[in-house]
């Protein structure tokens, strides 16, 4: 039976992504995009907007993934473990604690609580869960947002529910795309058709409506859940269940879809956590000064978990005029200015930040 590890899997993932956003590393969420200043804390790093190419590389690692995972299991994502599917059952189950009779009310009922929860949740990954429990119906933005999709997510999960996976889901429609003949599917065995009871206890259990009897339909979510009805009455007739999963998963494309994904992950980590702890960038500004003077903007950005104190400092012959002694908490940025001014000829400028075993030098034009 599938049916106990399906919901095992989707037990643990609800868990998961519940309990992701409080766990911290550093002081700081796991997981979670800071929209004030548009970084994204990543288990123990950060990444800031700028680095673009940070961002790409998670892009192409999750479309690799995603390839991956689709070319050789099919929609083993739809029936295990997407967030609707996983609600969905959840709910279904808890409904079934009631009793038998009027399930779907129940379910619609049940479903405002749990809908609360999951916008909550999807809040937090965006606002760490103590400022948000703090600030909910404190912060007008705060409120309207969560009740707005609130009001969506329960609307979605009640009224349209697994219809959206057949009609409007951008993923499913990716995935049938990306199928091939090997690709793990549930199929219903037509060489045994003439030992099929025609029960129908099959499509009776199919949460999205089809029946696998009429063969292959994109609409199936591998759910297992016609296999599982199928099973119960099959075995006491000492045979296998006639649908059931039909693939190849060990074939050349699995090796070279899997290292190509294994491959951009382990990149993705090396240039996530061996960027140097601090970096610093200097701009000149086209400030109309005196001749000799000059004025730069600067951003010293902090990687790492750790609080830093830096010293500005220019090797050249000029005098800096402006804040020398910096201090930045983990994973911030600190954005000033300074005024260079120079007795004799520059053309170039050397501006650098030392401190706490960190030396990064830069440079820029002078006129
Ligand atoms: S549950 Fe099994 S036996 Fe019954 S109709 Fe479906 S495939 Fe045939
Ligand atoms: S056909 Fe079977 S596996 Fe496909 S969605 Fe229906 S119950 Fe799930």
């Amino acid at each position: 039976m599938w049916k106990p590890y399906r919901r095992a899997i989707e037990t643990l993932q609800a868990l998961i992504l519940t309990c992701l956003p409080f766990l911290t590393i550093n002081g700081q969420s796991a997981l979670r995009f800071d929209i004030p200043t548009l970084k994204l804390y990543v288990f123990g790093s950060v990444i800031w907007i700028r680095e673009f190419y940070l961002i790409l590389g998670v892009v192409l690692f999750f479309l690799l993934f995603i390839a991956f995972v689709t070319v050789i299991f099919g929609r083993v994502w739809c029936g295990w473990l997407c967030p609707q599917t996983v609600l969905l059952d959840l709910s279904q189950s808890i409904t079934k604690l009631f009793g038998e009779k009027k399930l779907k009310q129940i379910q619609i009922f049940l479903l405002i609580p749990l809908s609360a929860l999951v916008s909550i949740t999807m809040i937090w990954y965006f606002v760490p869960p103590a400022e948000t429990l703090k600030t909910l119906f404190v912060s007008t933005t705060l409120t309207s947002f969560f009740i707005v999709l609130w009001m969506a997510v329960y609307l979605e999960l009640a009224f349209l529910g697994r219809r959206f996976c057949t009609s409007i889901c951008p993923y499913a429609m990716l995935q049938n795309a990306l199928f091939d003949k090997d690709t793990l599917v549930i199929e219903y065995d037509v060489s045994r058709d003439a030992t099929c009871m025609k029960c129908d206890e099959c499509v009776r259990v199919c949460p999205v409506g089809i029946d696998i009897k009429n063969g292959l339909n994109s609409a199936c979510i591998a759910c297992a859940e016609c296999i599982d009805a199928c099973r119960v009455l099959s075995e006491k007739r000492g045979m296998p269940p006639f649908p059931n999963y039909k693939g190849r998963i060990v074939r050349p494309k699995t090796f070279w879809l899997g290292g190509a994904t294994a491959f951009a992950g382990m990149i993705l980590c090396m240039l996530l956590w061996n960027r140097p702890p601090v970096d610093f960038v200097v701009i000149r500004e086209n400030a109309l000064l005196p001749s000799g003077l000059n004025r730069y903007s600067y951003t010293i950005y902090n990687n790492g978990g750790r609080k830093v104190a830096l010293e500005l400092s220019s090797p050249d012959n000029v005098t800096l005029i402006g804040e020398h002694s910096l201090r930045l908490q983990p994973f911030s940025s600190k954005n000033g200015s300074i005024l260079v001014k120079s007795t004799g000829r520059l053309e170039r400028l050397h501006l650098n930040i030392s401190g706490g075993g960190i030396s990064i030098n830069r440079e820029t034009g002078f006129l």
